[in-house]
């Protein structure tokens, strides 16, 4: 039986995509996904248990070591993934609205980040594999050695509901490339969305068990971590439970690669050009209603031009149009469920209560009681120690921070937890990456802020381990072996 996600298919999905086949689950644990625009029914997603995780472990396993995908080349590998991306390609329409509807991302964005990236991915990941050096011989004192890179194995993917489609591409990507196989466990609140994998996986040929797809809930999501038959785990989401995976995988001695949240810093130099700050607040503070991991909800002003900081950032956030995001014209879409937006109208109240100062927004919008919506919200005159500059909000809420001279700047800036992300204001761009240099964050703009798929990208401090995009990111899914030969068995060696 195959689904196909169109606009009027039922979108309930009551199987799991297991060794190349739709499985029953061994529940009866279900996720029902509500709009968030619209808060109405829009599907429900079967959760696995236990014992479904453990098929799926147990198919990847099987694939991994007997099947072909594993030990074929790279170049057929990279031809089942270009046709794996054309199937993706085929739904982009279909995938970008249903994210939308499922999240409130904004659907242009959607249909960058959940149809278009994903796509380029596939395609740019099989260009690297063909180029990649595998394998290489060198001369060893008393022979040759190999010097071999094979796949790490059974790779466990558990990924967030913010920008699902793009992250979970971001792993199976690089690791079906380097020949891995994989367990994607995605987030209940974007389960419906996953499984547009299963039906390109099938478009594309891939070999049964090589992608398996499981949506499931805390317990058995924990269970896929500490399986004994997986070998490294590729996580995405809050810094609370990538810390406990992390300790486990420590404890398993299992490689993981964590991708978590972020508090990141917009640093305004007192020679910045406000209109390119303001165009760029777009992708910088506001991206998907701010559900955003490198969103940079604090936003450093020099005393010298504050009031005119705090009022560019006040008029933007005026500006944007809030409403149902499958409407083009909308710029900020509402929260993804009812908790998220209990949690960052928390936020609210908190810094109400605060010496901050709140400039607009500050509670849900007129006239949308229906959709989980919030005001963009602007505090000035925050203390970068409250709670609102040290902690991730995940909502339109943004902290102005004055600051007195790039050191302060660059002190405030790292002063967080955090280190995923930022950005520099400045019409002298020299002066800006000399800034740039100084902030501890896996990634920071000048003038702009806009991830780039093909270079590295990752957290430091509490913000994650490792880094995924880029033909870096293939090095994560990668073991070394070094076979010790003589020289004479070695047919090419010096
Ligand atoms: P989350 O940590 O609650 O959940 C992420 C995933 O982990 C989900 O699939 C969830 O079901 C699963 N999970 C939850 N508890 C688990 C457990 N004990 N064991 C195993 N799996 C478990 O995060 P979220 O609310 O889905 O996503 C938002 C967070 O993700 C934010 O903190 C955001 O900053 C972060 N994020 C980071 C990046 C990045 O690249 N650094 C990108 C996007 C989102």
């Amino acid at each position: 039986m195959t689904h196909t996600l169109s606009a009027t298919a039922e979108l309930d999905r009551t199987n799991f995509y297991i060794d190349g086949r739709w499985a029953t689950p061994k529940g009866a644990e279900s996720y029902q996904v509500n709009e968030a625009a619209t808060e109405e029914p829009l599907g429900t997603a079967a959760l696995g248990t236990v014992e479904d995780v453990d098929t799926a472990v147990r198919s990847a396993r099987a694939a991994l070591d007997d099947g072909p995908w594993s030990t074929t080349s790279a170049a057929e590998r990279a031809a089942t993934m270009r046709r794996f991306g054309d199937a993706l390609a085929k739904r982009i329409d279909s995938t970008s609205r249903l994210v939308s509807r499922e999240n409130g991302m904004p659907i242009t964005m959607s249909t960058a980040f959940n149809g278009t990236a994903p796509v380029g991915l596939m395609h740019m990941y099989a260009d690297i594999i063909e180029n990649y050096p595998l394998e290489e011989i060198r001369q060893s004192l008393s022979g040759a050695t190999i010097v071999s890179r094979k796949p790490v194995g059974v790779v466990g993917a558990i990924t967030p509901w913010n920008y699902p489609q793009a992250i979970a591409v971001f792993k199976i990507a690089p690791a079906l490339a380097a020949g891995c196989t994989v367990v994607l466990k995605p987030s209940p609140e974007t389960a419906l969305d996953a499984y547009v994998f299963a039906e390109a996986a099938e478009e594309a040929g891939l070999p049964a068990g090589v992608l398996n797809i499981v949506p499931a809930g805390r317990d058995a999501s924990w269970s896929l971590v500490q399986h004994e038959l997986v070998d490294k785990i590729a996580f995405t989401g809050s810094t609370a439970v990538g810390r406990l995976i992390g300790a486990e995988c420590g404890r398993l001695v299992r490689p993981c690669t964590l991708e978590l949240g972020g508090k990141s810093a917009s640093i305004v130099l007192d020679d910045a050009d406000l209109t390119t700050f303001v165009t760029g607040l777009a992708g910088a503070s506001f991206m998907n209603n701010s559900q955003t991991c490198t969103t940079q909800s604090r936003i450093l002003a020099p005393r010298s031009r504050y009031e005119e900081v705090v009022d560019a950032v006040r008029d933007f956030a005026r500006g944007l149009t809030v409403g149902n995001p499958l409407d083009p014209a909308v710029t900020c879409g509402p929260m993804a469920t009812r908790a998220q937006k209990e949690r960052v109208l928390g936020y609210i109240e908190t810094a109400k209560g605060t010496d901050a100062r709140l400039v607009t927004g500050g509670g849900t919008p007129r006239g949308l009681d229906r959709g989980w919506f919030v005001e963009p919200t602007v505090f000035a005159d925050v203390n970068n120690r409250d709670r609102l500059a040290q902690e991730e909000v995940f909502g339109p809420v943004i902290a102005v921070i004055p600051y007195d001279g790039d050191d302060d700047a660059v002190r405030i800036a790292n002063d967080s937890q955090y280190g995923l992300a930022g950005s520099v204001w400045t019409s002298d761009e020299d002066r800006g990456i000399a800034v740039a240099r100084r902030i501890r964050t896996g990634t920071i703009g000048v003038n702009y802020y806009d991830i780039d798929l093909g270079s590295p990208f990752g957290g430091m401090k509490d913000s994650g381990i490792g880094r995924e995009l880029g033909p870096e990111a293939i090095s994560h899914y990668l073991e070394y072996q070094s076979i010790y030969a003589s020289a004479h068995q070695l047919p090419g060696a010096q």
